[in-house]
């Protein structure tokens, strides 16, 4: 007999590619059919077939409060029955701006936008446009949306298919994207060497989580902003994942590191769409109405998804203990992990497991993993009521709804495998 799941599943892909609005939900890197959910609350998730979860995924990390927090869900509610979209300025969007500049102060403007793909390509357009400079610097496994350009040994779902490249991308589209090892700073000199004086800028996750979680190594950020500022090339943290989950001000406060331009997006929108790009009052001089590079939305700023980022980013600045628990929490898991002899990385709440015996500490050694092995874990954890993305390649997303109660059972489901 098949399951709920698996009929909503058949018919959905009837109409859907895949049957999936974004690849890595389709379980084809685990082997299996994904369980469709029904309603979340807190660390839970609750399938079609009455099945409950804890949640590992949280939506990819936005989540961070847990599912249908009540005072981000209370103004929601409230918010639509004002209206959903106006295509003008509203009040909140200037509520939300500042309350993203104050997780970072070193910087000067924000413009909101829908999607983290939006912000990382719009951000590099300005960082193109303030320039006046065409190439740019990113690293392998590292994942910065589905734009043309950054399609590039991407990480994430293209990591999970093993599409090195996405069909559909001109050569001439990625011509001017080079590549470098993440952790690695021979590699990103060297691109310096060979390209004196065209450079844009580097982008680069401060802490890798799409190819699952690897820190920065000492001082390679560091080295990165030096090298940077000498070659009047802008540093572009993508900060759509540690954005607000690392610290309130995310891995620039976390690492003390002050970048020319930050991307948010997951956690900024409190699980609607919406995120943002910021940099210095210089730069984003450069943005239009003002300067002379175009980037538009008919939704930015969308007065629902913003109330529900306002909600959330209230929350987490009036608690920032927030960061302490959900840290520890992590820091259970990766014990138990330990104890377990499973390769362990983790960088504050966010931790992946990897099957593998060596460190993983950079692209190369996260291709080394035994995928088979993954799949496995996968399904017994699955079993054991624990939700984990679908995929070798990605963090673990702790919310400040986890239970003691999640993380012993999380631990039991570890130490059975
Ligand atoms: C998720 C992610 C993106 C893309 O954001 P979307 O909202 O999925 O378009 C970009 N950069 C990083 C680091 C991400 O994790």
């Amino acid at each position: 007999m098949s399951t709920k799941s698996e009929t909503l599943f058949n018919d959905a892909v009837q109409c859907i590619p895949g049957g999936v609005n974004s690849p890595v939900r389709a379980f084809r890197a685990v082997k299996r059919t994904p369980v469709f959910i029904d309603h979340a609350k807190g660390s839970h998730i609750y399938d079609v077939d009455g099945n409950e979860y804890v949640d590992y995924v949280c939506s990819w990390g936005p989540m961070i409060l847990g599912h249908a927090y009540p005072s981000v869900v209370d103004a929601v509610k409230a918010a639509c029955d004002n209206g959903l979209s106006y295509g003008a300025p509203t009040s909140k969007e200037t509520v939300l701006a500042n309350l993203i500049l104050e997780a970072v102060p070193f910087m000067g403007k924000v413009r909101l936008v829908n999607s983290g793909t939006e912000a990382v390509m719009s951000a590099i357009r300005v960082a193109r446009g303030y320039t006046k400079r065409d190439k740019i610097v990113k690293f392998r496994g590292n994942y910065h949306g589905h734009s043309d350009g950054l399609l590039v040994t991407a990480g994430s779902g293209l990591l999970t298919e093993s599409n090195p490249d996405s069909a559909g991308v001109p050569k001439g589209y990625t011509a001017t994207t080079l590549l470098a090892d993440y952790n690695d700073v021979a590699s990103v000199e060297a691109l310096f060497n060979a390209n004196k004086g065209e450079i844009a800028a580097v982008i680069v996750e401060p802490v890798s989580a799409n190819m699952g979680v690897v820190p920065p190594k000492e001082g390679f950020l560091e080295f990165l902003r030096r090298i940077t500022k000498d070659n009047g090339t802008l540093l572009i943290f993508d900060e759509v994942i540690t954005g607000f989950r690392l610290a309130y001000g995310g891995a620039s406060e976390y690492f003390g590191i002050q970048p020319d331009m930050i991307t948010f997006g997951k956690i900024v929108g409190g699980g609607m769409p919406l995120a943002a790009y910021v940099g210095t009052d210089e730069i984003m001089e450069v943005v239009a109405p003002v300067g002379d590079v175009y980037q538009a939305g008919t939704l930015s700023g969308n007065p629902i998804a913003v109330t529900a980022g306002i909600e959330q980013l209230k929350a987490l600045k009036a608690d920032k203990d927030i960061y302490i628990r959900i840290s520890e929490f992590a820091s259970r898991l990766e014990q138990a992990y330990l104890e377990k002899g499973i390769t362990v990385n983790r960088v504050g709440s966010l931790l992946s497991p990897f099957f593998t015996e060596a460190n993983v500490n950079g692209y190369d050694d996260v291709l080394k993993c035994d995928t088979e092995k993954f799949a496995e874990y996968f399904k017994h954890m699955l079993d054991m009521g624990i939700y984990v993305a679908p995929s070798q390649f990605e963090a673990m997303f702790i919310s400040d709804a986890h239970t003691k109660a999640d993380l012993e059972k999380t631990i039991e489901a570890i130490k059975s495998f």
